[in-house]
């Protein structure tokens, strides 16, 4: 098949962790893969059809954020305190714009604040209440706080919450560290046909994060960023590595200023920086010429894309 002459791609990530094939039974596995299919589909019919790259990374990611499946809107894994609290952001990579809210619980799709932080206020990023109105006050959806609780992520956080106790220290960051954990964040980016680009990010964060900590899905530069002159991109792993490293950000640096590649660019991030630092996780990325990149440190990342190409492809292992 013939490239088009505007290419359009979008790529979904559901996030990056040390989940064993095991431990994944059939039926989430089947979840998994129909949900991201769902997700690219809506995305990408938003692109073929003319609209733009923002549209099609919030309507992907808002079919992520309504699945049960995915640490991110419903679904969202527990804090500490035996509560979701989560974080969002989205970025235009046509002229740098970016909303992003933390700490929210009220809100059904915390992709949906970010992007109107994004184009209706003067700010970029709003936290916890302040967050909470802006929605109310801009007609998003609130729920109750309930809403975002499922049995599977209840039972992972009492699971969390046994081990920590019998270790009875405080919790340390390397203790978050716990098979699934933080698997199940979900991202997205898109190329239009105009040639822009935007990335989005949401996630219910890490089990048992300790009030108020804000990872890095709702960070500009650290686990979303998107410039039409370099790349999109949008990470899952262990936020505070990904704020440490700024990686987002570095991804696209490195095209701008070393004239890497993409590929290349998210290799040396994902594979050599973060992982000697210790930081488990991925990125996915779009370039301006819409090559796609899926790039992970973990043995596994939920993950799809509908190339330039038209070709779709979904995956969770390696
Ligand atoms: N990066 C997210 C955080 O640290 C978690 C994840 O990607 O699973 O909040």
């Amino acid at each position: 098949m013939s490239l088009q002459a505007n290419p359009v791609a979008i790529v979904v990530h559901g996030g990056a962790g040390r989940i064993e094939r095991e431990s994944l039974t059939p039926e989430l596995e089947r979840l998994y893969h129909e949900t991201l299919e769902r997700s690219l589909r809506a995305g990408h019919e938003i692109l073929r059809g003319g609209g733009s790259a923002l549209d099609a990374v919030e309507a992907a990611i808002v079919i992520m954020e309504d699945a049960p499946v995915f640490n991110a809107g419903k679904g969202s894994v527990f804090t500490a305190e035996g509560k979701n609290e989560l974080d969002a952001s989205i970025m235009n990579g046509s002229g740098l714009q970016a909303g992003a809210v933390g700490g929210v619980t009220t809100v059904k799709n915390p992709i949906r604040v970010a992007r109107a932080v994004m184009e209706n206020s003067k700010h970029v990023f709003f936290t916890n209440e302040g967050a909470e109105k802006f929605a109310a006050d801009n007609g998003l959806e609130l729920v109750k706080p309930d809403y975002f609780r499922t049995d599977r992520r209840w039972k992972q956080f009492l699971n969390w919450r046994k081990q920590e106790e019998a270790r009875a220290k405080p919790q340390a960051a390397t203790t978050l560290e716990q098979p699934e954990d933080y698997f199940g964040t979900v991202g997205c980016v898109a190329l239009d046909a105009k040639g822009n680009i935007a990335a989005g990010t949401s996630t219910g964060g890490m089990t048992g994060k300790r009030f108020g900590r804000i990872g890095d899905s709702p960070i500009i530069g650290a686990g979303t960023y998107a410039d039409n002159r370099t790349a999109g991109i949008s990470c899952t792993g262990h936020g505070e590595y990904f704020i440490r490293h700024a990686v987002a950000h570095d991804i696209s640096a490195r095209i701008a200023y070393k004239k890497e590649s993409l590929a290349k660019a998210a290799d040396d991030v994902v594979k050599s920086v973060l992982k000697k630092a210790g930081g488990n996780g991925g990125v996915i990325a779009i370039d301006a010429e819409g090559n796609v990149v899926m790039e992970f440190n973990t043995p596994a990342m939920s993950r799809g894309y509908i190339d330039r190409e038209g070709k779709l492809k979904t995956a969770i292992f390696k």
